[in-house]
């Protein structure tokens, strides 16, 4: 999870920098709706957000490193860290388990960093009742689910069998839509991102994150 990025120094009248609050800004679709896709877009544009990785007992793709896509670990290491309260939230996901591990996350939204979560509905309801006034969630939905077989026949990473499951498994993630802040249609995925980002900048902008507004209205109004 690295290091917060932003720093409490004194707000300056003026200069449009006030201290806020870190967000949890959750993306959610099912696989193949193109969130992996859009969170790459976002993390590339925004510096103020990075990826909360998450903790997998499933096998690496081809292609997924350690550490950056997720952390792979054993099933008897995720057991310990359950024992241990290692997790904000954690999951079972087709056939394995999935967690956020805690980290740094709750240092890192009082010094104003952000966080990017790819997690499911689940997930997403754990980290609700975690910490509600955080949150901010997303749900992107497929086109079609024509289009979305399509999509995950195309990434051909997967036996027929598995896509068979993971499109059944994609009918039941969209049921829940209805319980996100926000749902985008990704029909075409530059319009789809640019939605995303106006929801991330407004959110961002919320009075009750902008921690820095009380000392900036003090000064403003003369002390
Ligand atoms: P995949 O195996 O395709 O990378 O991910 C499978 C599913 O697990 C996706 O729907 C993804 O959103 C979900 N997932 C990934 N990380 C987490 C996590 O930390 N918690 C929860 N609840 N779900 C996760």
């Amino acid at each position: 999870m690295g290091e917060p990025t932003q720093s409490n120094t004194d707000p300056q009248p003026g200069s449009g920098q006030l201290d806020r609050r870190g967000l949890l800004f959750i993306l959610s679709s099912p696989s193949g709706a193109g969130k992996t896709t859009l969170s790459q877009m976002l993390l590339k544009r925004d510096s103020e957000i990075k990826l909360s990785v998450s903790v997998t007992t499933r096998p690496p793709r081809p292609g997924e490193v350690d550490g950056v896509h997720y952390h792979f670990v054993s099933d008897e290491k995720f057991d310990a860290m359950v024992a241990e309260d290692d997790f904000y939230e954690w999951a079972h996901v087709f056939d394995h388990r999935y967690g956020t591990p805690k980290g740094l996350i709750r240092t890192g939204l009082k010094d104003g960093q952000d966080f990017l979560f790819d997690i499911d509905w689940q997930g997403t309801q754990q980290l609700y009742q975690k910490d509600q006034q955080d949150v901010v969630s997303v749900f992107i939905l497929p086109p079609s689910l024509d289009e979305l077989r399509r999509r995950l026949e195309a990434r051909a990473q997967d036996s027929n069998d598995v896509i068979d499951s993971r499109m059944d498994r994609a009918r039941a993630e969209i049921s829940h839509w209805a319980e996100y802040d926000y749902v985008v249609i990704n029909d075409d995925v530059d319009q789809c991102f640019e939605r995303v980002c106006e929801v991330l900048d407004a959110e961002r902008m919320r009075r009750t994150r902008q921690t820095g507004l009380i000392p900036f209205v003090r000064e403003l109004m003369g002390g």
